[in-house]
Parts: structure tokens; sequence; C-alpha cells
């Protein structure tokens, strides 16, 4: 049974954790404080409970929440034969998480890089092992999703590839392999879009539910790109349009104001209740108009 650590237990964390639980491997989920871990383990069993309902497979919660243990140090990845990274979308935090990975985990251990938008290499190159280090870039919500973007980095070794396409058909994932480059295939697009419609709210043009009714209804889309954002989290969006716009030095990513508003008087979306919807307890929308 491989065990997998999984850093961060926020909203991928959480999904990702579930995901390689519920498919027979070994769990070791670390964050900063125990009850961030006490709310993820809640959500995690939950999760697993609801999953036949909204469209996943049957899941064995006992045998799933037995296969996840959680701490908040480190130290407790030293066994894991891979570890798949979900903190913040900070480079500064990520480089100083790597750094230490790097120390606690044994040599062969292969890290993947959960992010929205930074290059992997530049993530590779404060580790010593650059060659076992990889981009997956998991969609949102992780067990509901068929396919994932895979990214080597400049140094990653066709062994590490090889290893990760096993790691992830093993946890039913489709791998849509791209280049490396800040915000790779899905969010160069993705950002943009949902950085305008935030600029269209900003600007009064019109009001979320107008933007994302546009979306749904005459476009068809199945969610519009506001109700993105707060499934994804407004503050990890206004952060990888930040990544965006340092790594590519372009005034097209310029981040929209009202995003930074929002995450510093913390309406972050789904997760926090409040984004630019409103949400029960259960992630449900509740009525504003
Ligand atoms: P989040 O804000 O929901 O959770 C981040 C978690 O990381 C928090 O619980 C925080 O306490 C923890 N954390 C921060 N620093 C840490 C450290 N040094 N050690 C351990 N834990 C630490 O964020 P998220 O939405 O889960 O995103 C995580 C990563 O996944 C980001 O890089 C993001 O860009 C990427 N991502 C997000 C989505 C999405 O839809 N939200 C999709 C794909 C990729």
């Amino acid at each position: 049974m491989t065990v997998v650590g999984v850093v961060g237990a926020g909203v991928m964390g959480v999904g990702v954790a579930q995901n390689f639980a519920q498919t027979g491997h070994q769990v070791v989920l670390v964050d900063l404080d125990k009850a961030t871990l006490e709310q993820a383990l809640t959500q995690i069993e939950r999760n697993g409970r609801l999953s036949r309902l909204v469209g996943g497979p049957a899941v064995d919660v006992d045998a799933m929440m037995a296969a996840i243990t959680v701490d908040v140090e480190l130290a407790a990845l030293g066994d894991a034969e891979v570890v798949v990274e979900n903190i913040t979308e900070n480079w500064d935090l990520k480089r100083q998480l790597y750094g230490s990975l790097d120390q606690v985990c044994s040599p062969e251990t292969i890290f993947i890089v959960n992010t929205s938008a930074l290059p992997i290499t530049k993530v590779a190159s404060v580790t010593r092992r650059p060659d076992r280090v990889i981009g997956v870039h998991f969609m949102n919500p992780v067990p509901m999703k068929s396919a994932v973007e895979l990214i080597p980095g400049h140094h990653t070794s066709p062994e590490t590839v090889r290893r990760t396409r096993d790691i992830l058909g093993a946890i039913g994932k489709k791998a849509i392999e791209v280049k490396d480059s800040a915000g790779f295939v899905s969010n160069r697009v993705l950002m943009l879009t949902v950085n305008e419609a935030a600029y269209l709210v900003h600007e009064g043009v019109a009001d979320a539910s107008t933007v994302d009714e546009v979306f749904r209804e005459c476009f068809g889309h199945p969610m519009g790109p506001l109700e993105t954002a707060d499934l994804i989290g407004v503050d990890t969006i206004l952060y990888s349009v930040e990544v965006l716009y340092d790594s590519y030095a372009d005034s097209k990513y310029r981040p929209c104001p009202l995003l930074k508003h929002m995450t510093d008087a913390g309406l972050h979306g789904r997760k926090a209740g409040k984004g630019f919807y409103t949400y029960d307890e259960y992630g449900r929308v509740l009525p504003t108009r």
C-alpha cells in the first residue's frame, strides 16, 4: 500500500486526501494547526457519506477514515513515498515548505506540486531532487473530477513522470500532459476570464448573478465564472492572478481591485460561507434576489 503525504488541508488537500484514502492508499495529512485538521476530517467523512448522492462512487467511509492520519509536523511524512503539496498559492510559503520537505522526506520521495499557476521548474529549484518534482494540477472537487493537468518541470525524470502517471491511474485520473509555463493551459485562460468577470462587477456593468447567468444561459456553461471563483476560493483566484502578473510582467493579468478587497474582507467564497454569493453549511447558495 502506497503511503501518500498530503500537505495543506484546505479545499484541495481535503479532496486529494479523500481521493487517495477512498482508493486504498494510506494518507498522512499535514496542516499548520489541529483545528484545521479536525475540520478537514469532518469534511472528508461527510463527503464520503454523500459521494453516491452527488454522482461519485460508493465509499467505505470507515475504511477511508481509518486510512487517514493527521499531523501538524512535517516529520510525520518521513515514510511517504509520494507527497502531494496543496498549501496556499504563495511563493514564499511554498519555497520555505519545499526546503523543509526536502530534509524530512527520503531522497526517493516524489514531490507532486498542486499549484494553480506557479512554474514547476521554479518549485523544483529549491529542492535537491528536481528530477523527482512534478506538477499535477488537480481539479476541484478532486474526487469528482476525472482528469488533471500533468506538468513535468525542466529536470523531471522520465521515471518520475511514469510513476506519477501510475499513481494518478490508481486514483482514477486521466493525465493530460502540458509544458511547464505559469498557469499551464487551464489557468492561463480561466484566471483571465474570472478576473475580467470580477471587473464587470467592480465597474457596475452587471452584478455577479447576471454575469454568471450569461455564461450559463447563453453559452451553456454549467457554472458561471464568479460561481467558479467562489468554488475555487476568491483568495486563491487573486493569488493565482498575481502569480501570472509576476511571471509574465504583462498588464493583461492586472488583478481586479474587487478581488483584493474581497480577499482582505475574508469573502473567500464557498469555503468561507460568503464570496460573490452566500452559502449555507452544506455549500448551497442562499437566495440573494
Ligand atoms: P486553501 O486556502 O483552501 O488551503 C490551503 C491550506 O494550506 C490551509 O489549510 C493552510 O493552513 C495550509 N498551509 C499553508 N501553509 C502551510 C504550511 N507551511 N504547511 C502546511 N499547511 C499549510 O487553498 P486550496 O484552494 O486548497 O489551494 C491549495 C493549492 O492548490 C494552491 O496552490 C492552489 O493554487 C492550488 N489549487 C487550487 C484549486 C482550487 O480550486 N481551490 C484547484 C487546483 C489547484
